[in-house]
């Protein structure tokens, strides 16, 4: 009998078949350049619906679109100059654009959850460009795991989290940017991060100008009223970041040099890029039952390294 969840290399073949399956409203996951993604038909409503139900995730929390072309894009949402310069300047790649949705775009209400904007991006991966082509639909695609959990960076996460749920899993190997695509607000005249990623804000800024930040993503944050830091990217272990040393029983996930015991290290070298590529498959790997907790060594809050902030920030958040 054949797998449900089969894991397929990205050949020809593979491709064409998962083409196939997304045209038919089923959903597959496939490698992109962040993180791997749900895939699903982004004009069909009940295949987007196919996503909420898998991952679990709560229906008002919408998808990203994702597309091939910037022509595709501009027939879904409207461009002013500075999203066009954004575009041009960072697309394909790891951001993500929340934009006023065109009113006869050919897409699903569910995907964007009923806005009237639409969060859409151009992924930098071969099979997932090649994907997007041969299915010639715009494409649905969250983090290909249980809501909530750690989002996966290698093909056999996915099988972990979604299992059975998935008629097919392309596996294109390990994501090269391992943390999930910057999402920013153009839809109005002033530019807002919604969520720090693999754009750094820095390299934004010299783009566009100031960017407002919202205040949940900064350091600086007052401390955590609960329930605005949402339990996200979560391993079963509880997560202690900022930790200069392990305490007794805990996993050490360590940064750079370190005299520490360390358990893995993000990157010896103190490469943040680096670090962001291996977070989420060294969480996964720490998350056994012979540890109380993993500890985290603090991330300098800059480049990539605010992106890996914000998701330790969100694992470490109470449970909901
Ligand atoms: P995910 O698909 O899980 O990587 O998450 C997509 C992120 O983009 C979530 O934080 C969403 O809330 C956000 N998002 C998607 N569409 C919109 C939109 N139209 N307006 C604001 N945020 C959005
Ligand atoms: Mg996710």
């Amino acid at each position: 009998m054949k797998l449900r969840h089969a894991i397929e290399r990205p050949t020809r073949r593979a491709a064409l078949r998962a083409a196939r399956l997304l045209r038919a409203g089923r959903l597959v996951a496939f490698p992109t350049e962040t993180v791997y993604g749900l895939g699903a038909d982004a004009t069909s409503d009940r295949a987007v619906a196919g996503i909420y139900a898998a991952k679990r995730r709560p229906r008002h929390n919408p998808l990203i679109i994702h597309v091939a072309s910037l022509a595709e894009a501009r027939r879904l949402a409207r461009f002013d100059a500075r999203a066009e310069a954004l575009a041009r300047a960072f697309w394909p790649g790891p951001l993500t654009l929340v934009l006023a949705r065109r009113a006869g775009a050919r897409l699903s209400r569910l995907a964007s959850a009923g806005l009237r904007t639409v969060a859409i991006r151009i992924p930098d991966d071969r099979v997932a460009l090649d994907l997007l082509r041969r299915t010639g639909r715009p494409l649905a695609a969250p983090s290909a795991n249980r809501s909530g959990g750690v989002s996966p960076t290698r093909a056999a996460h996915v099988r972990l989290s979604l299992g059975g749920r998935v008629s097919l899993i392309l596996d294109g190997g390990p994501c090269r940017v391992g943390v999930e695509s910057t999402v920013l607000d153009v839809s109005s005249p002033r530019a807002r991060l919604l969520r720090p990623g693999g754009v750094p804000l820095e390299t934004l800024e010299a783009t566009i100008g100031a960017i407002e930040v919202d205040s949940a993503t900064t350091e600086e944050a007052r401390p955590a009223s609960p329930g605005r830091l949402l339990s996200h990217y979560a391993p079963q272990r509880p997560v202690r970041p900022g930790a200069s040393e392990p305490r007794a029983g805990e996993a050490y996930l360590a940064f750079g040099r370190t005299n520490q015991p360390a358990t893995l290290n993000l990157s010896p070298t103190g490469n943040l890029a680096e670090a962001a590529a291996n977070l989420f498959a060294m969480l996964q790997a720490l998350d056994r039952p012979e540890f109380s907790a993993i500890a985290v060594a603090p991330i300098p809050q800059r480049g990539l390294g605010r992106a890996i902030n914000d998701r330790l920030k969100r694992a470490a958040a109470p449970r909901r």
